[in-house]
């Protein structure tokens, strides 16, 4: 944390120099390229078997409905893995837009991780490349980067939403290369290699120094694991049976797992391509009143791409964010604290006469 910039300097630098992220894109080349039974190996459990579970659920549906322990459990893991993400993964290790207990920190790392959408410090990469290089060469899910006509822009979205990650070689081998170096985590900030997992975890200059919280984000299959044993329990204990420990899983486990999933893809692919462009930026995102609602504040995507180092990403009073919103009481509560936001000026001098 002590590499990081002030408090107001992060709510309104530019992003890369904010995030660390070198200006060069962070592109694989050929060599780096997975083979086509990776590429399926790796689409099947991202999105195969998502889509296998909630077909499951739809099937259990049409069958007997859902009663009100199933619905409990889809809804209350859906709060607590979408908080994971937008809270945890998003605002906190991938923005470090406010300061937190180290409790509270190993929390939001494993609801995040539940997510299943990749560890905290992978996603953290991730996501500062794409907010170094928006929509530009070296974005890693730019839904519009060089799509020209109908149907090429169409093809562009669908692979921000659903292909994008087959072709980021790094992210099956990203883990593998934190363990390599389970000692010493920050000498790969000097490392001379230059593939594309090193080049990502040169971005995390900050999280990678930080040993107790690599340790944890190495223990990431537990997590994900956590996110599907935890609805089962609650519904084998609460009715006793195997079949509400089976359904439990379905509605808790897989339901919730694809709803988040594809929700938290469409802010790459919606996010920057469906909405209303409002606050002046060099990139294609967009602001989306019902995106925001559904990932906790993160469909205010242009005001975030705007100000990516502000806690909030709500600027007009009826702009609904729900990630704020927790992190409001929580301040008030003492458990966060730092608190980033642009000032008035520099919120007025982007945002005036362009925001209705
Ligand atoms: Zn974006
Ligand atoms: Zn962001």
């Amino acid at each position: 944390m002590s590499a990081l910039p002030s408090p107001s300097e992060l709510a309104t630098a530019p992003a890369a120099a904010e995030l660390h992220v070198p200006s060069s894109p962070i592109a694989s080349d050929a060599r780096e390229r997975l083979s086509g039974a990776r590429r399926a190996l790796i689409l099947f459990v991202i999105q195969g078997v998502p889509l296998l579970g909630f077909g499951a659920g739809v099937w259990l549906y049409l069958r007997e409905g859902v009663s009100a322990l199933n619905l409990g459990l889809l809804v209350g893991m859906y709060l607590l893995t979408m908080t994971g993400v937008e809270v945890g993964l998003h605002r906190y290790f991938a923005h470090r837009t406010f300061e937190t207990t180290r409790p509270l920190r190993a929390l939001l790392l494993i609801l995040g991780s539940m997510a299943g959408q990749g560890s905290a410090l992978l996603w953290s990469a991730v996501h500062r490349t794409h907010h170094a290089h928006t929509d530009q060469p070296g974005d890693l899910h730019s839904p519009v980067l060089g799509r020209h006509g109908a149907w090429d822009k169409f093809r562009g979205w669908f692979w921000a939403q659903f292909l994008w990650y087959l072709d980021v070689p790094a992210i099956p081998r990203f883990g593998r290369l934190l363990d390599r170096h389970r000692d010493s985590p920050a000498s790969l900030l000097s490392s001379k290699e230059d593939d594309q997992a090193h080049r990502l975890a040169r971005t995390l200059p900050d999280l990678l120094r930080d040993e107790p919280l690599v340790r944890l984000n190495q223990r990431y299959g537990t997590w994900v694991l956590l996110g599907f044993v935890l609805p089962t329990l609650v519904g084998g204990l609460a009715t006793l049976s195997w079949e509400g420990a089976l359904s439990g899983l379905v509605w808790g486990g897989f339901v919730r797992y694809f709803l988040v999933q594809q929700i938290t893809f469409a802010i790459n692919s919606v996010g920057h391509t469906v909405g209303v462009h409002s606050v002046p930026t060099r990139d294609h995102s967009r602001n989306n009143g019902v995106m925001a609602l559904l990932t906790f504040g993160a469909g205010w995507h242009n005001n975030h791409h705007a100000f990516p180092g502000s806690v909030r990403t709500n600027f007009r009073w009826w702009q609904v964010d729900l990630g704020y919103l927790l992190l409001s009481l929580l301040a008030r509560l003492g458990l966060v604290w730092d608190l980033r936001e642009p000032s008035p000026e520099a919120l007025s001098a982007r945002t005036s006469s362009r925001m209705t």
